[in-house]
């Protein structure tokens, strides 16, 4: 490696700095100029506006990340993906400023589970977060990794800090058709993650007698009760709420991901039958895109309410690029339908959004356990790290957007659409290889795929 740091102040007509010659340009993308330098082999990304890049080492020239980004690491075979998408994708072409939070379980143990706690807060400080996939332990983990105790699920816990929303959505890919024929665009989801029968309380009834619900004011006044059901014999019951704060958030949350994506937003519930329950939340989803209609008819995006049972039936006729915000039960189950019609875990992704606007971006799976102990074996794994590096374009694109900084969000979507292209092109880890059409041969392992990624950026 050499081993000069250089900044170079560019502007569209290329200067000459400490004998390096820039060359040649040439347009990649629309906003990125693919400039070759003197001595052969340097290549450097730049915005066609006045630009500041440095150059370090033997062959790279970064662009700037203006803002940092909290990055949170994980655990198991996606820590050991992400480390490889760091070192092979981002950092040979990109300067961040990289706020570090070690979420690995045995960290989290070590500082009581404080490191989730501090990462959720830098979130809300710098309002873009990236994650790695956790270990939400329970009793064969804490055994596994003799931890004091059965931490709290990290995701749960940076969601309760940031008050956000859970959106999935899919990577579409050519040659990984969908189940459903219709879908040729994501289908994101938003499910609300807060109540309903999530934080009920239920009840077996042993036999005849009266269920009622009681709610009791705390500023005094009357007691409200209603009679559930006057029960002639045994059966059972249960008690569940919501709050308009959540649900306003989520409301609020799902129409700022719907006008960040220009994407439309249906909303489905079942008002007919659940006049104030249901009611509730259609109001309120009203409410909220009615405040916003300005920004919805700037940004060409439309606001539906539909019954759910209707709701689904349009999905599966659908072509997809809509946000579809369900509520918790719905989002829970339509979430693993549009996940496995869209063909793999591996390629879903998954970002928290809150309601001020902070973002935490992750995959949609886990650790992917089985694969890292084959990996400590010494054995040939063939993780799929799509998500894990789609859960960074996110976060470099979301970062380039808030700071008005293009070339990185140019970078970001350049590298999204190289992965694409290299599945697209026959390479690809052996989960999609399964489902690909046409039938792939031969599939790559973990660290082959990302090398191909790397060789076209
Ligand atoms: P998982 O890690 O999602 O893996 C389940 C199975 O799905 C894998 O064994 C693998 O199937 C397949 N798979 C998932 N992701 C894949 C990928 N990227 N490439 C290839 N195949 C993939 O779920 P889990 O095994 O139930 O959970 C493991 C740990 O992850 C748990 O400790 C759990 O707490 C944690 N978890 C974390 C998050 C999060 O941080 N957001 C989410 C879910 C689970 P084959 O083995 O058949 O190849
Ligand atoms: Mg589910």
């Amino acid at each position: 490696m050499n081993s000069y740091r250089h900044n170079a102040g560019l502007t569209s007509t290329p200067e000459f700095h400490d004998g390096l010659t820039i060359r040649a340009a040439s347009i990649k993308t629309e906003l990125i100029v693919l400039l070759t330098i003197e001595p052969p082999g340097i290549t450097i990304l730049c915005n066609q506006s006045p630009h500041t890049a440095s150059i370090e080492g033997e062959t790279t020239v970064a662009i700037t990340v203006k803002n940092p980004i909290v990055e949170m690491d994980g655990d198991e075979m996606t820590r050991i993906i992400w480390k490889m998408i760091k070192d092979k994708l981002l950092l040979p072409h990109l300067t961040m400023d990289l706020k570090y939070y070690d979420l690995g379980v045995k960290h989290r143990d070590e500082t009581d589970d404080k490191v989730t706690i501090d990462a959720a807060n830098a979130v809300k400080e710098y309002s873009v977060g990236v994650k790695c996939a956790t270990i939400t332990p329970n009793a064969a983990r804490v055994k596994e990794y003799s931890l004091k105790q059965a931490w709290k699920s990290p995701n749960g816990t940076i969601r309760s800090i940031l008050d956000g929303t859970v959106f999935r959505k899919p990577i579409i890919v050519k040659n990984i058709p969908p189940a459903v024929r219709s879908w040729k665009k994501p289908i994101s989801i938003g499910r609300h993650a807060y109540g309903d029968i999530y934080k009920s309380v239920e009840y077996k009834v042993p036999g005849a007698g009266k269920a009622e619900i009681v709610f009791t004011p705390s500023g005094g006044g009357e007691k409200v009760s209603l009679v559930i059901q006057d029960f002639k014999g045994p059966g059972v019951v249960m008690g569940m709420h919501n709050t308009e704060k959540s649900i306003r958030s989520f409301a609020k949350a799902c129409i700022n991901y719907a006008l960040g994506e220009k994407c439309d937003l249906w909303f489905g519930a079942k008002d007919t039958i659940s006049k104030t329950y249901h009611g509730f939340f259609k109001e309120i989803f009203d409410q909220e895109t009615e405040a916003k209609k300005p920004e919805f008819e700037k940004a060409g995006v439309k606001y539906r309410y539909m019954l759910i049972d209707d709701a689904v039936a349009q999905i599966m006729k659908a072509e997809g690029g809509m946000l579809w915000a369900c509520m918790n039960y719905d989002g829970d189950v339509m979430s693993d339908m549009v996940a496995s019609g869209f063909g793999s875990l591996g390629l879903m992704t998954s970002v928290l959004v809150s309601p001020e606007g902070k973002y935490v971006y992750e995959a949609a799976h886990g650790t992917v356990m089985r694969h890292y102990y084959e990996y400590l074996k010494g054995n040939p794994t063939s993780t799929n790290s799509v998500a894990s590096i789609f859960a960074w374009t996110g976060a470099i694109a979301r970062r380039g957007e808030l700071d008005k900084t293009p070339e990185v969000t140019a970078f970001a979507r350049s590298l999204e659409s190289m992965v694409v292209k290299t599945i697209e092109e026959g390479t690809m880890t052996k989960d999609l290889a399964a489902i690909a059409e046409p039938k792939v041969q031969k599939y790559a392992l973990t660290e082959e795929f990302l090398d191909a990624v790397a060789a076209r950026l």
